[in-house]
């Protein structure tokens, strides 16, 4: 059985005490409201990690928004795997499209960081989607499979085990427009499919694929009821306590 999972990714909003109350308020209505089986990720700037660390507990996991793509030494400013483990950090978000577009991550970048945070013990969530003009040219499949080949499908099926995929079309993403559930469902099942001609039908019933991109407590309960919609990645609902358990309730 694939495991759901709802991340919030709150990208670079929050100052630590908004952020500490953020979370705490999470945990504590996850403890109270949430009974499914769904594992919960909050993906903070790097300043918060170690101290949100402290303030979850049991399905409430740490995650981070990137990481470099070497274990360690002279790169100013950018923050090793190693660091993110001694902070808590199960899972790491890698290849948004926000880091594709203004940071220049390419595939062949997205291939290191996802050996790196492998290596290290974490699982990547690997964000893959189009653009609206990809979408209306018709090259969509192609251009998301290749995303997977290009960044994951060099990896054995043991490392492929602990790959977490964010299908996130960046025309829906902090938008207010939600792919519909069958665009969604149509590429969430196209990516199951790819997967499981590189890696074989169980490791591709096994792979988590979350769906991302204005995804709200209104729309959830449809998205999450597709058969290869797994969860989700959170931006704009994760800032909310309240709206962001209600995405995660729509979980069954
Ligand atoms: C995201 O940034 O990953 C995202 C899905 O954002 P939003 O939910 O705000 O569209």
């Amino acid at each position: 059985m694939r495991k759901k999972i709802v991340a919030g990714n709150w990208k670079m909003n929050n100052d630590l005490e908004a952020g500490y109350k953020l979370a705490t308020e999470v945990n504590n209505i996850v403890k109270d409201e949430v009974t499914s089986n769904v594992e919960v990720v909050l993906c903070t700037p790097f300043i918060h990690l170690t101290g949100v660390s402290k303030l979850i507990s049991g399905k409430v996991k740490l995650g981070a928004q990137n990481c470099y793509t070497k274990k360690s030494g002279a790169y100013t400013g950018e923050i090793s795997v190693e660091m993110l483990k001694s902070a808590g950090v199960s899972y790491v978000i890698l290849g948004h499209s926000e880091r594709r577009e203004y940071f220049g991550e390419t595939n062949a970048m997205l291939a290191e960081k996802v050996n790196i945070v492998l290596e290290g013990g974490l699982k990547p969530i690997f964000c893959c989607g189009e653009t609206l003009k990809q979408r209306e040219d018709g090259i969509h499949f192609d251009l998301v499979r290749n995303q997977l080949t290009e960044s994951l499908f060099h990896l054995s099926a043991e490392a492929f085990a602990n790959v977490v995929i964010a299908y996130e079309p960046i025309w829906a993403i902090g938008t207010g427009v939600t792919a519909t559930t069958e665009q969604a469902q149509e590429m969430h099942a196209i990516l199951r499919k790819h997967i499981a001609s590189k890696y074989g039908e169980g490791v591709a019933n096994d792979t988590t694929i979350q769906y991302g991109g204005s995804c709200n407590p209104t729309n959830a309960p449809e998205l999450f009821a597709c058969p290869d919609i797994d969860g989700g990645l959170i931006g704009g609902a994760s800032l909310e306590a309240r709206k962001f358990i209600d995405v995660i309730k729509a979980i069954k």
